[in-house]
């Protein structure tokens, strides 16, 4: 399906991004793997999904605190398959705290991440998406791009920054064959997810599946996690050609959070 197509997916060494990463490859992608890790992990994973899915799967190392990085890994991606078609902007990081005690450095690192790392790599990938005349940008938002919860100021001003980011490039390549639309999950079972599980469990003293049922999952209707292979499907299909009028939209796929 998405055979001679190349998809940069940020922040796919774990969690959802792994598993966009393998979607991906299954549909027939060139992939560019990308994130932090132990080198011999990552490939190991790299082997595993080229193996299994016969896809060409390379890897770049790219830090996206830093400002250059995002950039970088662009021109990386570029000069390794001959160009970008689908750019999907997911690695993210949490830090939860109140606002008066949020760590300074700690805001600045998580709009690096999620929201300035997005902005230039959209900014690399342009051109020659546009050269092309076809393009897809997803960008991995959240529930917490729509609506708030306390204690996550940075991650949610970033996540709604990424929202109003994806509405603005739509608008400005609508008439270039290039869409860029925002994913916005509910709770994903991954490593970002069982961390808050396991400081929750610390602060109220609560055994696992009470912290997920009452404290991760309280605004999650369906009481169950978002699968990551429901995200890889829908991120899959708007790479696709049938989804080529679907462009600045928030997709929800929250379990009815936003729905409230
Ligand atoms: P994860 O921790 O499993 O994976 C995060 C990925 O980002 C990893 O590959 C990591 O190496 C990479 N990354 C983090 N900091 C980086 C940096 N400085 N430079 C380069 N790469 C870096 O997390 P996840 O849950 O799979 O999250 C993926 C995305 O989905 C994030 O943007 C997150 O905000 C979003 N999201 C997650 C959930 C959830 O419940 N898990 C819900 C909504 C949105």
């Amino acid at each position: 399906m998405l055979a001679n197509k190349t998809v940069l997916i940020t922040g796919s060494t774990s969690g959802i991004g792994l598993g966009l990463a393998r979607a991906f490859a299954q549909a027939g992608a060139r992939v560019m793997l990308h994130g932090l890790g132990e080198p011999a992990a990552i490939e190991a994973l790299r082997a595993e999904i080229a193996g299994t899915s016969g896809a060409d799967v390379r890897f770049h190392e790219a830090d996206l605190a830093r400002p250059s990085a995002a950039a970088t890994l662009v021109a990386a991606t570029e000069a390794a398959f001959g160009g970008i078609d689908i750019l999907i902007n997911n690695a993210g990081a949490q830090h939860v705290a109140p606002v008066e005690d949020f760590p300074i450095a700690g805001w600045h690192t998580l709009q690096d991440i999620i929201l300035n790392a997005s902005f230039h790599a959209i900014r690399a990938a342009l051109p020659g998406m546009k050269r092309r005349q076809w393009g897809r940008i997803i960008n991995i938002a959240s529930a917490h791009g729509l609506v708030a919860s306390p204690f996550k100021s940075a991650y949610v001003a970033a996540k709604h920054g990424l929202i109003g980011l994806t509405k603005t490039v739509a608008l400005e390549v609508a008439e270039t064959g290039i869409t860029c639309n925002a994913i916005c999950p509910g709770y994903v079972l991954t490593p970002l997810v069982e961390n808050q599980i396991a400081s929750q469990a610390a602060t109220h003293g609560l055994p696992r599946d009470r912290v997920i049922r009452e404290v991760i999952l309280a605004a999650q209707p369906t009481k169950r996690f978002v699968e990551i292979e429901e995200i890889a499907a829908l991120a899959v299909f708007l790479a696709g050609d049938p989804a080529r009028s679907i462009t600045g939209a928030a997709l929800a796929i929250d379990g009815g959070w936003t729905a409230r």
